[in-house]
């Protein structure tokens, strides 16, 4: 690094330390200096100086001397070169000012937090919470987002701008924006926001701190790695973490200072000014370069597809959605009869490519008005099997949502389906449907798939008829499902694609224990071990069965062996009290096994209301994850709670004494089932939700009052093992 680089970030820090001080001098002066530090769902309180140091805030009377320490760490090593060495403030000693000026600006940041609950407002996000980090994890784990890019400062002009953030878009990846330009790409028309994968953090350079802080916690929270071990927490960022950093327009000493510290952090800042290069590092670029030139460096691989179909397409659109007032034209959802249905045939009965509508094309439908569809795809292959209609048909959901102006909910004879005016305007047809399905398709499942062909139905009388004979084949593979337990197949399959963020983690899916993130069924491990034989599903042979109860089976611990690299030797599947299936960082709930209540208290991620534990999720899941074997705590998914297998070791769905109400409604009709089938009809209300209790305390009192069975069951700490 130049010595002129070297000096605006050393200047940057001084500048950032004074701000700092006195932000905090103010707020010490509002609120006192024992006013409690602390954000919102997370469970690193000041994210990079927990994270960097290891150590926490926990009051603003803390903060002056933590700058003290700052400034001191960093200018004490420049004074020593000089003294001793003559020599001019290094490389070194603008990374540390650069780490020090992260650890700045997230105290800056957290103070907004402490002042008010939410100081951001919209379009501008501020902090990231755990869950979103959760959230974003499998995403990118599973390739669906290939990366991240965060934009910051001033592009030279609002057409660049807007380039870039369409660039990002079309590339299916997570922009995070920081200043101008997000206003700049805003007015070049590109829509932003979480729901179109470009989140505005913020308009003041601090806020790029939200930023480095997802770095940060992916680390902690995938990685397992400990707070304060920064070596290793920069090796798994440099290694690990898809994103880079795009600096626009002239650059200030503080933004240079940030700069360095990013790059310390392990992340390349690419940059439209001209600086010295360090390879891979610092990197000078055009800016219509820079988010391939990015790509290059993190090493992150895109495919494109090329749909002919006139309405913008990409994984960006996925979460939008189209009002009632935007809508065009809508089927199903209750107002017209819908569905759609995968359906496999032989070779010769189907005619690839062939799309054909039967009925009304959309210029003869009224507009504003539910019409029905229906929808069905024939599919035959050498590789194809019944059991995968099912896999492919569910991805019809995220096919149609990823249309700019296509929506989609619900699955089978409950979907419900819009086309907006603007796609009307732009020319959007049925027919475009059956190009989306037909080329999606073929693009994600060419292993098991040689010829795809689609009919819609628009004509009302041939809806109905075909919808009767889809709720055959519905029927059919429902029973087929039912029939598939963990006892009736001699392999399960294994998902280690969380590795790529918790490097020891293996999911064991088994008919009746899906992953953890809730994404992974059996069958759908099996299909994508055949599209992808060297992927991350592969079969596991049970072997000799060493525990029916526990679920224990000698070839699924030889396989964890080896593909936890030798960290965990046995998995109990059935059991969360002892050798339970390691947590990555991505699972829908955490189960706790309250000693209390002698049972199990759930709190899925979405959750930040009051639970009996007193614990927030996030500080819950901090606990277990990366890939870590944690008896009475672990991550699970949610239909996980209403198979035959749910713990079953330890009591099974019986020993639920919580859950919160919405996870509870969502359910409903499975835990009646499975209650019923303990021999306890009424189990549904005896498990606690928030509604009627809050505390530990009411919670006891609430399950004396319904005598529930976990009152009466054997007592949790003598079940309980610990993995030595
Ligand atoms: Fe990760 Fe397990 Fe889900 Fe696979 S099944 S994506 S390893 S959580
Ligand atoms: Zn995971």
């Amino acid at each position: 690094m130049s010595e002129v680089v070297v000096k605006l970030a050393l200047s940057g820090f001084k500048k950032a330390l004074e701000l700092t001080r006195k932000i905090t001098d103010e707020a010490i002066k509002e609120l006192g200096s024992d006013q409690t530090v602390e954000v919102l769902d997370t469970a690193y309180n000041v994210p990079s100086y927990h994270i960097l140091t290891g150590k926490k805030i926990e009051k603003l009377g803390d903060i002056p001397k933590i700058l003290d320490e700052l400034e001191e760490s960093v200018y004490r090593k420049c004074i020593l070169h000089k003294m001793y060495l003559g020599k001019e403030p290094t490389i070194e000693n603008a990374l540390e000012a650069g780490l020090a000026t992260l650890i700045l600006a997230d105290i800056i940041e957290v103070i907004k937090y402490v002042k008010t609950p939410k100081p951001y407002k919209p379009p501008y996000s501020g902090f990231i919470s755990d869950s979103q980090i959760r959230a974003l994890g499998v995403s990118l784990a599973s390739g669906k987002i290939p990366g991240i890019v965060v934009v910051l400062g001033k592009a030279p002009s609002d057409e660049a701008a807007g380039k870039m953030g369409k660039e990002i878009q079309g590339l299916g990846m997570l922009g995070l924006l920081v200043g101008a330009v997000v206003e700049q790409m805003r007015r070049a028309g590109v829509r932003v926001g979480a729901e179109y994968n470009l989140i505005p953090l913020g308009d003041t350079i601090t806020s790029a701190v939200h930023a480095a802080s997802v770095a940060l916690r992916v680390s902690t929270i995938f990685g397992s790695l400990k707070p304060g071990d920064r070596e290793k927490i920069r090796e798994y960022i440099k290694e690990r973490v898809p994103a880079f950093v795009i600096a626009l327009g002239p650059l200030d000493d503080i933004t240079v200072a940030a700069g360095a510290g990013v790059i310390a952090i392990g992340l390349p800042v690419l940059t439209d000014q001209p600086v010295p290069e360090i390879p891979n590092a610092l990197v000078p670029v055009r800016p219509e370069e820079a988010i391939s030139k990015g790509c290059e460096l993190r090493n992150i691989k895109i495919k494109p597809v090329k749909l002919e179909i006139p309405i913008a397409y990409g994984p960006v659109f996925e979460g939008k959605a189209i009002r009632k007032h935007d809508m065009y034209v809508e089927f199903g959802g209750g107002r017209s009869p819908a569905f759609e249905l995968v359906v496999t045939k032989p070779l010769r009965e189907v005619k690839d490519g062939k799309i054909e509508v039967i009925g009304p094309e959309i210029d003869e439908m009224k507009e504003g008005k539910a019409h029905p569809l229906g929808i069905v795809v024939y599919i035959a292959g050498k590789k194809m099997k019944k059991e995968y209609e099912p896999i492919i048909e569910r991805r019809i959901h995220e096919y149609i949502n990823y249309g700019e102006d296509t929506w989609h909910i619900g699955s089978r004879d409950i979907c419900w389906i819009r086309i907006s005016k603007e796609g009307y305007k732009k020319g959007f047809k049925i027919r475009h449907f059956g190009v989306i399905l037909y080329t999606m398709i073929k693009k994600d499942f060419s292993a098991i798939v040689d010829k795809v062909q689609v009919k819609l139905i628009t004509d009302k009388d041939e809806v109905l008829k075909a919808r009767e004979e889809a709720r055959k084949f519905y029927a059919e593979r429902d029973a087929r499902i039912a029939a598939l337990t963990d006892e009736s197949v001699d392999v399960f399959y294994s998902c280690t694609l969380c590795q790529s963020f918790a490097p020891n983690h293996v999911c064991i899916i088994t008919p009746e224990r899906p992953g953890l993130c809730g994404a992974v069924y059996y069958l759908d491990a099996k299909a994508s071990h055949e599209l992808q034989p060297e992927g991350p599903n592969q079969p596991v042979p049970k072997g000799k069965c060493l525990d029916p109860v526990k679920g224990e089976w000698e070839g699924v611990n030889k396989f964890v062996y080896e593909a936890s690299h030798h960290a965990t030797k046995r998995y109990h599947l059935y059991s969360a009290l002892t050798y339970p299936i390691t947590s990555c960082g991505c699972f829908e709930c955490v189960l706790i096994a309250s000693f209390e209540t002698n049972g199990f208290i759930i709190i899925p991620r979405e959750y930040v209301g009051d639970n009996p534990i007193g614990l927030r999720f996030s500080t819950l899941a901090g606990m277990i994850g990366g890939g870590k074997q944690a008896s009475g705590t672990v991550g699970i998914c949610k239909r996980y709670i209403v198979s035959r297998k749910f713990f079953k070791a330890d009591g099974g769905i019986k020993r639920v004494v919580w859950m919160p109400k919405s996870l509870k409604e969502e359910l409903k009709e499975d835990i009646i089932k499975r209650g019923k089938e303990e021999g306890i009809p009424d189990l549904y209300d005896k498990i606690a939700d928030e509604t009627v209790a809050k505390t530990m305390d009411e919670l006891l009192e609430y399950l004396k009052k319904v005598d529930h069975p976990a009152l009466k069951m054997t007592p949790l700490e003598k079940l309980m093992e610990y993995p030595g």
